[in-house]
């Protein structure tokens, strides 16, 4: 059987419940479960699908109407993946992988939703998710030794484990733009896009953003809008993508050894497979380097930051991509100073890269306009459009594509209650702390799914979900096969691995500027790099080292036997070696690991 990623069945399910009213059901007061998963993106489908494998008993809160998470919520013009489909899919099923077909290099939001509404029906998941409710409020109680769980929709459960899958780039970011309620136009959210599209023929419309939603949608809205004026108050490095069909027989050949592209995928710091070269940039001739950037131009997407090893932690090679990125635009670009104004003057890679289809090339048409307000910022918005620097810009339709409170804000929106009555929105006020990212001391028997303090967002994410949850079912289990009640870091050890993280995001230049990365995106945020950089597999050997030492730097209570061996269920195929050509010691001591 061979299931077409362009859209089928699926799709118009996933359309009909996420366009439907919020379905009827009565209030859940009183049931108790295993675990609670807050979220149903893909971190609480694989997590559902899992604890259900091992017989607990779990119950999924999603706030949207249906499943997909991201690609729930993310329905604006050219929202598409930008790590390759054939990699940013589940590995854990090889049916599943051997059974869905990717219809692009790069899939296109409908079909990464058709998707995830494919597994949650391939492994009959849905039953188990309440949708349209969101969870308001998790409370741990020490007598019970168990979760309060409490949602906008009046439920009240009880769980032994309360699991955070409520994704790092999902509590959307809207500036609070002086007079933005005069405005008499629609104004959208790239992340919260209305379900039934947007037309934008014939209006004038306005973009505050040039991030990866503002790149991917700025060219199509382009082909629609009478004008369209572009907001822009970083500019910002973009890569082609070369997206295509892909063919048949490309599908026919990655799909002969699937199982070994997966493992070269977990063995490289990204967690996605491509291939780097090592060589460091300073060590190369100038047409070497130039030889070398247009070869991994032509090849496109975020593999280009792949072209050599010291990219991302010698400034002087940086700078060497960096202009060659800006020598690109200036020739695409046919206005010169628009060109200048596009070129950024950071350092290449440090915000997240962006990956584009005709970006740059689309301010070549007449009727779309960049305006700087890096120094005069948006004054305010008026009944009729947008005021800069006391020019207002008449607009019909505004697009905020202005992203995320990055990795902890859907955190900060719920109440969440630890031990002794700690909340953790005041625990983390100075930046999330969590033991490898995964658990936070004070709140026994809590997971954060590609929490702080775990590669999450440098990595390809659905991989680092996977390693996630198979690492935490395998805990979970393990208390359960103890027979014990909670499971907590200690203090200590996760003060020593914040410090780490601290210490290795200092060795890239991506620690360098004001990205979301570091919460500086929104004023007030504290500025933390909130992920952690040392490289995937250096990551999941960690946690495979604590794991192998009985949960090394978690209490464990309510047991008899405490140091029990664990017994590794789900983790087994992340214990890899690691591949030594990319990811040597010498190689992380000589800073040259390539990350994306
Ligand atoms: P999400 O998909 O964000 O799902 C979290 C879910 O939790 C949401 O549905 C949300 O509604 C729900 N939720 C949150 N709070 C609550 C609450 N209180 N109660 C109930 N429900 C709640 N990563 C890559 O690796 N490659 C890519 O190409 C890529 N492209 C991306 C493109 C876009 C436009 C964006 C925004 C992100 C992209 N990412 C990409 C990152 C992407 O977020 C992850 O790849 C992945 O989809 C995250 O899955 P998740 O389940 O962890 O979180
Ligand atoms: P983003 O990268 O944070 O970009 C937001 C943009 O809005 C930035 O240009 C930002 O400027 C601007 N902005 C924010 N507040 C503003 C204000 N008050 N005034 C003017 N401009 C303002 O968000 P995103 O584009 O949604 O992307 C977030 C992340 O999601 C990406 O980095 C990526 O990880 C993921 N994503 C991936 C893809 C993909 O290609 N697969 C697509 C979309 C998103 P500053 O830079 O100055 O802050």
């Amino acid at each position: 059987m061979t299931i077409t990623g362009a859209i089928n069945l699926d799709e118009k399910r996933s359309m009909a419940s996420s366009t439907s009213r919020q379905e009827e059901r009565s209030k859940e007061v009183g049931a108790v479960f295993d675990a609670v998963v807050v979220g149903a993106g893909f971190a609480g489908l694989y997590m559902l699908h899992r604890l259900r494998g091992l017989g607990f008993t779990a119950r999924v809160y999603e706030a949207g109407g249906g499943v997909g998470g991201t690609w729930y919520w993310n329905r604006y013009p050219g929202a598409r993946c930008d790590v390759e489909s054939m990699q940013y899919s589940f590995s854990f099923s090889e049916e599943l992988d051997q059974q869905w077909d990717w219809s692009e290099k790069y899939a296109p939001q409908p079909e990464i939703l058709s998707y995830a509404n494919h597994v949650a029906d391939r492994f009959e998941l849905r039953p188990h998710i309440r949708f349209d409710t969101r969870v308001t409020a998790a409370t741990f109680d020490a007598t019970a030794k168990c979760w309060l769980i409490e949602t906008d929709r009046g439920d009240q459960v009880s769980a032994k484990f309360c699991i955070m899958a409520v994704g790092c780039l999902s509590a959307a970011n809207r500036p609070p733009f002086k007079d933005i309620e005069a405005f008499r136009g629609p104004i959208y959210h790239t992340g919260e896009w209305p379900h039934d599209g947007v037309d934008f023929t014939a209006l004038r419309v306005g973009v505050i953003g040039t991030g990866s939603s503002a790149i991917q949608s700025i060219p199509i809205i382009a082909q629609q809008a009478s004008s369209l004026t572009v907001f822009q108050r970083t500019a910002t490095y973009s890569v082609p993508a070369w997206n295509q069909k892909l063919t048949p027989e490309y599908r026919k050949t990655i799909k002969a050894d699937y199982p070994a592209l997966r493992a070269k995928a977990r063995a490289r710091p990204t967690g996605f497979y491509f291939p780097f070269n090592m060589k460091p940039a300073l060590e190369a001739t100038a047409e070497e380097r130039e030889r070398q950037y247009e070869e991994a131009w032509e090849r496109g997407g975020l593999p280009f930051l792949g072209a050599f090893g010291d990219l991302l932690f010698e400034k002087a090679a940086n700078d060497t991509i960096a202009e060659f990125a800006r020598r690109k635009i200036r020739e695409i670009v046919r206005d010169p100073a628009t060109a200048e104004l596009l070129c950024p003057d950071n350092v290449f890679g440090c915000k997240r890269l962006c990956v584009d289809t005709g970006y740059f090339e689309a301010y070549n048409l007449p009727h779309v306009k960049l305006v700087d307000v890096s120094k005069t910022p948006i004054e305010r918005f008026t009944a009729d459009g947008i005021v800069v620097d006391a020019t207002e810009y008449p607009l019909d339709a505004v697009v905020c594509a202005t992203g995320f409170a990055a990795m902890t804000g859907s955190f900060d929106r719920i109440r969440i209650t630890g031990r002794n009555g700690l909340a953790l929105s005041e625990k983390w006020r100075a930046g999330p702390r969590a033991y490898l990212g995964v658990a936070s001391a004070g709140f026994p028997n809590f997971f954060t799914i590609t929490g702080p303090g775990s590669p999450s967002v440098l990595a390809s994410m659905i991989q680092a979900i996977e390693q996630h949850v198979d690492w935490m079912v395998d805990c979970m289990a393990h208390l359960r096969d103890l027979g014990a009640d909670t499971l907590e870091p200690l203090q200590r050890y996760e003060d020593e691995w914040i410090e780490h993280v601290n210490e290795v995001s200092k060795v890239s230049l991506r620690s360098t500027c004001s990205s979301w990365y570091v919460g500086a995106n929104i004023p007030g945020r504290p500025r933390v790099f909130m992920p952690y950089i040392g490289g995937f597999p250096v990551y999941v050997q960690k946690c495979n080292e604590v794991m192998s030492n009985g949960f090394e730097g978690f209490v464990i209570d309510g047991a008899d036997i405490n140091n029990e061996a664990p017994k590794v269920r789900l983790t087994e195929r992340w214990r890899v070696p690691l591949d030594i050509d990319v990811i040597s010691p010498a190689a992380v001591a000589a800073r040259r690991v390539p990350v994306v």
